[in-house]
């Protein structure tokens, strides 16, 4: 465990009778950063946020906080504040009774409360707002109560779960600068779940990207977006473009009937894989300059790129997004950098990949 690890997560698993809602999860959590779990609705972000607040206990492994198993510790003893995601705001308290909370459960005196409150207030630039009701708050304003509410505690983590989710567009994204930069100011560790991924790759140090119960995978915004580990996360992530292909060898990869080189190697060769070309690294070219030759199926302005869609002579269909325009039915070429080629292991799970690699190999390498 590093210097700054706070919590360790070691196969963490939690189940409601047969139901596994968390499958052997593991991640560490360090200071001062900033993390995201993101995935789709029922994976169970909400779920490791209240093991984290100890609402709830796990059914297997362990959870540590800096060197200590904290399984049974109650919430209260946690250093860790909640964010919810309808804030949880005491609708008959004032701004100041609502951040002071948690202070005069504590049996704080008076005189400290109300210092602490009032930096608190400061932080988040509520000054002079104290004696407001919380009906009399904007959305955004209720948020920073919230998070006000959350921080006069001194937390080492504050949990935010889909906090921004109720908000329009042009809020939400006012707000996602605001909580960053609170974040950094303030030098805690903050746990954001979204299933936004826009905001998750906007927002985050580290991302982490569950499904069905389990991490995907993790890491900083650009890894996941340049090189997700496979098709679950790059579908997920962002629009894509994913073909089937196979490994030659080391930096030579076939797909769409043709053979190309790229920046990955370490698989075997022949190894089916799936592979990833963003839509904004597809260049259009004359067909006889590109590496591959397409037909224009549809064009759709967008504002800023015209987005394309095409067919190659093996079937595959290819989303380009440039501020070039086509002629939809006329042939094109699409030209792309090695590096835009992200090659991936075939298929969702580890299991099932292994069990189509058996496969591959016992009938002496011919491709389904
Ligand atoms: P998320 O926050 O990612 O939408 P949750 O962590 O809330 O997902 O839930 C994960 C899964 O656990 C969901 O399929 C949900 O239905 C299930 N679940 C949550 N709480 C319970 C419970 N008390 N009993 C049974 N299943 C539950
Ligand atoms: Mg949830």
């Amino acid at each position: 465990m590093g210097n700054d690890t706070i919590i360790r997560f070691d196969k963490v698993t939690k189940r409601y009778e047969d139901v596994v809602v968390l499958d052997k999860v593991s991640f560490e959590i360090e200071r001062g950063k900033f993390y995201t779990l993101l995935g789709p609705s029922g994976c169970g972000k909400t779920t490791i946020l209240r093991l984290i607040a100890g609402f709830m206990e796990p059914t297997e492994g362990s959870i540590m906080w800096d060197d200590k198993v904290i399984n049974h510790v109650p919430a209260n003893e946690r250093q860790v504040n909640t964010v919810f995601q309808d804030y949880a705001l005491f609708p008959h308290l004032n701004v100041f009774e609502n951040v002071a909370f948690g202070l005069r459960i504590k049996k704080l005196k008076n005189n400290v409360i109300k210092e602490k409150v009032q930096d608190a207030l400061k932080f988040v630039n509520l000054e002079g707002y104290e004696d407001r009701e919380i009906h009399e708050m904007s959305g955004g304003q209720r948020q920073r109560v919230a998070i006000a509410r959350a921080i006069v505690n001194e937390p080492r983590i504050i949990l935010l779960d889909e906090p921004l989710s109720a908000l329009d567009l042009k809020l939400r994204t006012d707000m996602q600068y605001e909580l960053r930069e609170l974040q950094r100011r303030l030098g805690i560790t903050f746990i954001f779940v979204t299933h936004d991924q826009e905001e998750a790759l906007a927002m985050s140090d580290e991302i982490f990207v569950l499904n069905k119960g389990r991490i995907e995978q993790s890491g900083t915004p650009t890894d996941i977006y340049d090189e997700p580990i496979n098709r679950f996360v790059a579908d997920f992530i962002g629009e894509s473009n994913i073909v089937r292909g196979r490994m030659i060898q080391d930096y030579q990869v076939e797909f769409a009937e043709k053979v190309f080189e790229c920046v990955d190697g370490g698989l075997q060769p022949n190894e089916p894989v799936e592979i990833v070309i963003r839509p904004e690294d597809l260049e259009i070219t004359m067909p006889d300059q590109g590496k591959l030759q397409v037909n224009v199926d549809t064009q759709l302005f967008r504002g800023v790129h015209y987005e394309i869609c095409c067919y190659d002579d093996a079937g595959n269909e290819w989303l380009v997004h440039s501020t070039k325009k086509v002629t939809v039915g006329s042939r094109i070429g699409l030209d792309f950098e090695p590096a835009a080629i992200h090659v991936m292991r075939f298929g969702e799970s580890e299991e099932e990949f292994d069990k189509r690699l058996e496969a591959y190999t016992e009938d002496g390498g011919e491709r389904e």
